[in-house]
């Protein structure tokens, strides 16, 4: 695959240009140069085959060769419901999130969770989010949602979608295998819920079950938002790749 840079602006016929942060690591980090051929794509599900046609300070003009709807997508969607954590930590979580295939991130505003300033940061994230799909190869921008309540967010998820939250507790049913839950299910639609660092009350965890979801335990020890987050994802996206 050769480098990937994501372009903004819609690709119309067979002129794109990079501007910005793309247009600086094209030219200054990477110092490619006219006639080489780079692979762009659009975040919506499309790749290009380009050519650099000119390279100035802060825009470089391509010509594009081939256009293709390449999907490194999992094949059913997985939203990822979190109470997000703080600093490096939230945006290592993005990053992987990204990698694993996540269609969509949910910032959960959790009982005993410290409400993140998401909205400052979601520019930040957003470019986390085009960094990780430039160097895994995604051609779909995951999705990082406005915040929302968790009891919002257990309570409007279809009937039809698989719900597993992460919940640690020694009522919690260890028996089934998380892949096994969501494999058998056969759903296109996967929610997952992982608590802040304060865990889900009890009422939270009670609502979760009341509206269909099933609590799921990952193991004896408890585990940072971001590694049970990122475990619980790989172990549902697993059986599918
Ligand atoms: N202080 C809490 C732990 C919170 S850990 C307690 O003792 O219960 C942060 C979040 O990660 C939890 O809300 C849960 O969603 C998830 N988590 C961490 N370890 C887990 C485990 N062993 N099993 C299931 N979920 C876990």
């Amino acid at each position: 695959m050769s480098r990937r840079f994501f372009v903004e602006s819609e690709i119309m016929g067979d002129r794109a240009f990079l501007a910005g942060s793309e247009a600086h690591h094209l030219s200054h980090v990477l110092r490619m140069d006219v006639g080489q051929h780079v692979t762009l794509f659009d975040g919506k599900g499309a790749e290009f085959t380009a050519r650099i046609g000119r390279v100035r300070r802060s825009r470089v003009d391509l010509e594009v060769l081939d256009r293709a709807e390449i999907s490194r997508e999992l094949s059913f969607e997985l939203i990822l419901g979190v109470a997000l954590p703080k600093g490096d930590r939230q945006r290592w979580l993005i990053e992987k999130a990204v990698e694993l295939g996540v269609a969509r991130v949910v910032p959960l505003i959790t009982e005993r969770g410290v409400a993140q300033p998401v909205k400052t940061a979601t520019a930040r994230l957003r470019r986390a989010v085009i960094e990780a799909s430039k160097q895994c190869g995604r051609n779909q921008l995951m999705e990082i949602s406005g915040p929302q309540s968790i009891s919002d967010y257990v309570q409007t998820v279809t009937d039809s979608a698989t719900r597993l939250m992460a919940h640690r507790s020694d009522d919690v049913d260890t028996s089934d295998h998380v892949a096994r839950l969501a494999e058998n299910s056969g759903q296109h639609q996967v929610y997952i819920a992982v608590g802040p660092e304060g865990g889900f009350s009890p009422q939270e965890a009670n609502l979760a079950e009341e509206n269909g979801w099933k609590l799921v335990s990952l193991g004896p020890r408890t585990l940072r938002v971001d590694t049970a987050a990122l475990t619980l994802v790989a172990l549902v996206a697993t059986p599918e790749n």
